[in-house]
């Protein structure tokens, strides 16, 4: 696989609140999974807007490609999918899940006893039948150059997913960081006393050094249509 085949799915927007931006007025979200043929398979990165009642309907005016068309626009079908990662369980990253039944879905062990607790995501969505977890304590490399690595701080069970290709790395961010800006200012944070910068210095997030020692080619992200290049 090289970089370029991990191909990236458009699952939907939505309107974040004047209340949620910080900057008066609400923005529009991109709504991103990413697919790719892997050592273990082939492996989707979260599936979409999923339907979370009238309230949140109303605060985020969901607008939802189907996951189908979007996979289809690959080449790809539902069942061609061998196993699911969701970065985590909110209601916008596994929204296709039910259509996974007896598939794997790998989410941190933290993050599925999270899920099931009240106000945090659409439990139908969760604990559907058939639904077959595949849960994670930690890093893990599922198949040789695949890795799943934590990456908490949206929530405290989010992960991401490190691709080795043949041309290097690729890192599906997730929700780790909602713009890739961010992330640009963090992997600096961390890189900053090896360029040369000496204290007061920014902390990075706990998990950067991790993922830059993959020397990813590419990070890309679940809310940002923006790419992080080195
Ligand atoms: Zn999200």
């Amino acid at each position: 696989m090289r970089v370029d085949e991990v191909r990236r799915l458009s699952l939907g927007t939505f309107v974040r609140p004047a209340e949620e931006t910080g900057t008066g007025q609400p923005r529009v979200e991109t709504v991103l999974g990413y697919v790719a043929r892997t050592p273990a398979g082939v492996l989707l990165l979260d599936t979409g807007l999923g339907e979370a009642g009238p309230e949140i309907e109303a605060w985020y005016r969901p607008v939802r490609s189907p996951l189908e068309q979007a996979l289809a626009e690959v080449g790809l079908g539902i069942d061609d999918i061998d196993l699911v990662v969701n970065c985590h369980l909110h209601f916008d990253h596994i929204g296709g899940n039910p259509a996974f039944a007896g598939r794997p879905i790998l989410c941190q062990r933290i993050e599925l006893e999270t899920a099931r607790t009240a106000d945090y995501t659409v439990p139908e969505l969760v604990d559907f039948a058939g639904a077959s977890y595949e849960l994670l304590d930690g890093e893990a490399e599922i198949a040789p150059g695949v890795h799943v690595v934590p990456t908490p701080g949206h929530v405290e069970g989010h992960q991401s997913v490190v691709l080795e290709c043949d041309d290097g790395s690729v890192v599906l961010a997730g929700q780790a960081h909602d713009a890739a800006s961010h992330w640009s200012a963090d992997a600096l944070a961390a890189q900053s006393m090896g360029l040369g910068h000496r204290p007061p210095l920014p902390d990075p997030s706990p998990w950067m050094r991790r993922l830059l020692e993959f020397d990813p080619k590419r990070v890309v992200f679940a809310h940002d249509a923006a790419v992080w290049l080195p």
